[in-house]
């Protein structure tokens, strides 16, 4: 620490391994005291940052043009010769810092979460853990291969969606079948790779001295603010508040379409036929008018998305060869976010970059924070940035405020949003309990038709409003098309979490709007110093599982409906 300092972000991209060793080495020898140890912090921080950078440029580049061979090769250079040496040497650090017993100021979580998983460690399961990466290929690669065949051209099931909005319903219908029959096709070759995620599962918690698998993922997850208690108590109250509320939109859905019921492939359509909506050309201009949205919803906002402009840390538009999808990233050593989208020109666009953009607020508003473990932000306060800024923003979609929309037509977009918030809420209580049964009957739940039967349930349960007379096997398979379940198990509650943490700090904004994003300004900074509850509170809303809140938030969402509709 005093002999030499750690470079720069740019003169790292193409250090091997040998040449970042010596400053690991320096941190490995250093004696840890009271007045040392914030001097030895910042420098692995620096390290750390500087890694973890480069690791995001690498990938980056990937995305920006999948057809660039060298950006692929130094890809895979640093994730098999630099990323697991610098993950053995941090691991060591970390040993390190947990067995010094100090507890330096505002490393309190960061020491918790490494403690947790220095206990939840066994050497046994490291390969159970890549038996389970292999299992989560194999299934992606059932899924993933999966298409259909529609007016002579090869749909995957995600390139069936649009049409999904055809206002004929017969050929909703017909594409629906098609995609859903194509699935069940996988059906015995899905509950295959099941049985080995259930057996494996269930040693992993083993191996861990755990009763249970739910216990060990809890563990895994970091969920110190919550118990599965919490989450059945959130799931009634999404069954006594928001089912009723869902049930609504649907059925205006269905008499606006003039329906006797409301059937699986009637739910993306526009309610009265109009044509999509079609925001903007250029990128440019999907730019130029979001940056004029956060001007007038907040002057710091605004000069945040100003700053990501000048500095090119926006890409926003479809290219041949760039990866799909949308994604904000952090490069740590420069403090700075970078948001890759693929806007092609419809409302989606819109509303994916004001979400990516509450993320990187979220990174410019930590670039102070000392140490880069506090820059970890649990995922349930994570996603309140970014869902938080799609409903502040709803009432700048208009052209009068430098937006995109006609009167009418901001009104159309803000209804589908708010709705389709309102329907998500009972579709993660399906997930978020399907999982929780299946953990606690694990022994009947590795059999896959059992898992069929409480899908089934779970879906009469809170899937109210919509006909699937007809079509029972595709109703119970349900589970088979949710990636999480076999990926990611019992990570999507977040989702609700913080949907629900957002809406309140909407709910302050119709009061107090400088304030709210005073607020959510200061919550954002703390990175991940404080707990989740603390998180919230600063935001201004509760971290909350209870039918009060979650009653205020769908009040004030089909109140904001009604309005819009009037
Ligand atoms: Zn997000």
């Amino acid at each position: 620490m005093t002999t030499s300092h750690p470079p720069a972000s740019r003169d790292v991209m193409t250090w091997e391994w040998t040449q970042f060793e010596p400053f690991y080495k320096q941190l490995s020898d250093y004696s840890l005291n009271e007045d040392n140890v914030s001097k030895w912090l910042t420098y692995w921080s620096r390290l750390q940052d500087l890694i973890y950078e480069r690791y995001q440029r690498h990938y980056v580049a990937t995305t920006l043009d999948t057809t660039n061979k060298q950006a692929e090769k130094n890809y895979k250079h640093f994730l098999d010769e630099i990323y697991p040496r610098s993950q053995a040497a941090d691991q060591e650090q970390k040993e390190k810092i947990l067995q010094s017993g100090i507890e330096p100021e505002g490393f309190e979580i960061p020491l918790r979460n490494m403690r947790a998983q220095s206990e939840l460690y066994r050497e046994a399961n490291l390969p159970l853990l890549s038996e389970e990466l292999k299992l989560a290929s194999e299934y992606s690669k059932i899924t993933s291969v999966q298409t259909i065949e529609w007016e002579g051209q090869e749909l995957t099931i995600d390139q069936v969606t649009p049409l999904l909005q055809a206002t004929d319903r017969s050929q909703r219908e017909r594409v629906w079948r098609l995609a859903r029959q194509r699935q069940l096709a996988d059906r015995s070759a899905i509950n295959d790779v099941w049985v080995k995620f259930m057996d494996l599962r269930r040693q992993l918690a083993a191996n861990a001295d755990l009763d249970d698998f739910r216990t060990y993922r809890w563990r895994q997850l970091l969920r110190f603010d919550y118990t599965p208690d919490d989450c059945a108590e959130f799931r009634q109250a999404i069954r006594e508040v928001i089912v009723p509320a869902a049930m609504r939109t649907y059925e205006q859905r269905r008499e606006r379409l003039g329906l006797g019921t409301l059937r699986p492939w009637d739910l993306n359509v526009d309610p009265i036929n109009r044509p999509p909506l079609r925001p903007f050309g250029e990128a440019s201009e999907l730019e130029s008018k979001t940056a004029s949205i956060f001007q007038q919803m907040d002057p710091q906002l605004g000069a945040y998305f100003e700053s990501m402009r000048k500095d090119g840390m926006l890409d926003l538009e479809n290219r041949k060869g760039k990866a799909p999808g949308a994604y904000c990233t952090d490069y740590t050593a420069i403090r700075k976010p970078f948001v890759f989208m693929n806007a092609v020109g419809i409302h989606d666009d819109v509303q994916t970059l004001i979400h990516e953009s509450g993320h990187a607020f979220h990174v410019l508003e930590t670039a102070n924070l000392p140490y880069h473990p506090q820059l970890e932000v649990a995922m349930e306060f994570a996603e309140v940035a970014s869902m938080s800024m799609e409903f502040l923003a709803g009432p700048y979609l208009t052209t009068d405020k430098g937006g995109f929309y006609m009167p009418a037509e901001a009104a159309r977009a803000r209804i589908e949003h708010l709705e389709f918030s309102l329907q998500f809420w009972p579709y993660i209580a399906v997930v978020d309990e399907f999982q929780h049964g299946v953990y606690e009957n694990h022994t009947a739940a590795t059999d896959p038709s059992n898992c069929d039967a409480k899908w089934g349930d779970l879906w009469d349960t809170y899937m109210l409003g919509v006909d699937w007379s007809g079509f029972e096997d595709e109703k119970m398979t349900g589970w088979h098309r949710k990636l999480h379940i076999f990926e990611e198990p019992f990570y999507y509650v977040e989702y609700g979490l913080a949907q629900l943490g957002a809406v309140q700090v909407w709910h302050n904004a119709q009061s107090d709007q400088a304030a709210a994003i005073a607020a959510y300004r200061q919550s954002l900074s703390l990175g991940g110093t404080v707990t989740l509850p603390q998180l919230f509170e600063t935001a201004g809303a509760r971290f909350a599982f209870d039918t009060r809140t979650v009653g205020e938030a769908v009040a004030l969402m089909e109140k904001t409906i009604e309005e819009l509709q009037s």
